[in-house]
């Protein structure tokens, strides 16, 4: 099978062939379908976080494929069944965070495509347990955003409480923003979208966005504020100063929920403005297998469109490219040419 590998930080992926893997107790190989580029991926191959993956490495966490083999003692999928391979791989399903309902918490959790081998592959191995049924009528191509862009922006609407009648904004309307906005709107809230390219904007416009934010000509916090601020601000601009924008955006009680994760990023929070405003700064990370099942569920119900466009993966590293440039529309998803 053919693997797009990260040998070294910073350094182009290399595409290389290696023996299709075998699944031990517990787990199921997987022949992918699909599979989205996050912008994840892109700081682990460049090692941008405090805590850099193990060399090689197999990038790739939104893997939708069709199981293949089943391992020792997995019971509840079948053969030729899809599923989705999200980032939380593993959990120990015994710890405090894992049994109130926070798995995404758990300190024993692995990662997939940081903590072992991800979805950029035409196979792949995953523990069955985290391995994400796809339901019926959602295809492979929908399901791969849904499975990182999808579960993080809906679990961060959830973090932050967001009620109808409020007004959301959305920082960065990429891979994730596209969602984001229109959990948003599900959630009945009012959506202020605010991005740097032209395309974006429009696109948020077309997926229901109230309001548009041009962050390169207006002033964010302003244009929030005009409108009373918002409720609650979700930063998923790969830049700390998008963070430190839209959080002048907040109203009075109003909620940050820190989401994307530039390399060495920090921003200045005034602690006069926070007390006395009473405003928060949340960390929200992907969303639990929980998260994912309604996440499908709402797209099988025809309630969210994915905008996806598809390449091959041996353009890998030309696709990282587009990415940073901002050139991509949403999300690209490899074709990894399993057929269903
Ligand atoms: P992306 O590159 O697809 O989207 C980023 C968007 O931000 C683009 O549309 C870009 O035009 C826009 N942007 C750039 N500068 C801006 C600015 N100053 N103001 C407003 N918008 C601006 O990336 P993505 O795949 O959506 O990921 C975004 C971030 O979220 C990454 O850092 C990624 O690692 C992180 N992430 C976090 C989690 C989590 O669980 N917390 C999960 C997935 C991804
Ligand atoms: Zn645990
Ligand atoms: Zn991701």
């Amino acid at each position: 099978m053919k693997a797009a590998v990260v040998r070294a930080f910073g350094e182009p992926l290399v595409i290389e062939d290696r023996p299709d893997p075998d699944p031990g107790p517990g787990q199921v190989r997987v022949r992918l379908e699909a599979s989205g580029l996050c912008h994840t991926d892109i700081h682990a191959a460049h090692g941008d976080w405090p805590v850099r993956p193990t060399l090689p490495f197999v990038p790739g966490h939104e893997g939708v494929g069709l199981v293949e083999e089943l391992g020792e003692g997995v019971t509840h999928l079948a053969v030729g069944q899809r599923v989705a391979v999200p980032w939380l791989g593993t959990a120990c399903g015994r710890c405090e965070h894992c049994l109130s309902g926070w798995e995404t918490l758990c300190e024993q959790q692995v990662n997939t495509g940081y903590g072992c081998d991800g979805g950029y592959a035409e196979k792949m191995l995953a523990r069955a347990d985290f391995a994400q049924p796809v339901p019926d009528g959602v295809s492979a191509f929908d399901a791969a955003p849904l499975t990182c862009a999808g579960v993080t922006t809906y679990k961060a609407l959830k973090v932050a409480g967001v009620r109808p009648a409020q007004l959301v904004a959305v920082s960065g309307v990429g891979g994730l923003g596209h969602l984001a906005v229109q959990y948003a709107k599900i959630a009945g809230a009012t959506v202020a979208a605010v991005d740097v390219t032209d395309d974006k904007l429009e696109l948020a416009r077309e997926l229901g966005a109230d309001i548009v934010v041009d962050a390169r000509r207006q002033d964010v916090g302003a244009e929030l504020k005009k409108h009373g601020g918002a409720h609650a601000a979700i930063a998923l601009a790969v830049n700390p100063a998008a963070f430190e924008a839209v959080n002048s955006g907040l109203r009075r009680g109003g909620k940050l929920v820190m989401v994307a994760l530039p390399a060495h990023g920090s921003i200045q929070v005034p602690i006069f403005d926070t007390v006395l405003n009473g405003t928060s700064v949340i960390g929200s990370i992907v969303g639990t297998r929980q998260d994912l099942a309604e996440v499908f569920r709402l797209h099988a119900d025809g309630r969210t469109k994915v905008i996806y466009e598809t390449r091959p993966l041996a353009a890998v590293n030309d696709c990282v490219d587009e990415v940073l440039r901002g050139q991509v529309k949403a999300r690209i998803v490899f074709d990894l040419g399993a057929q269903a």
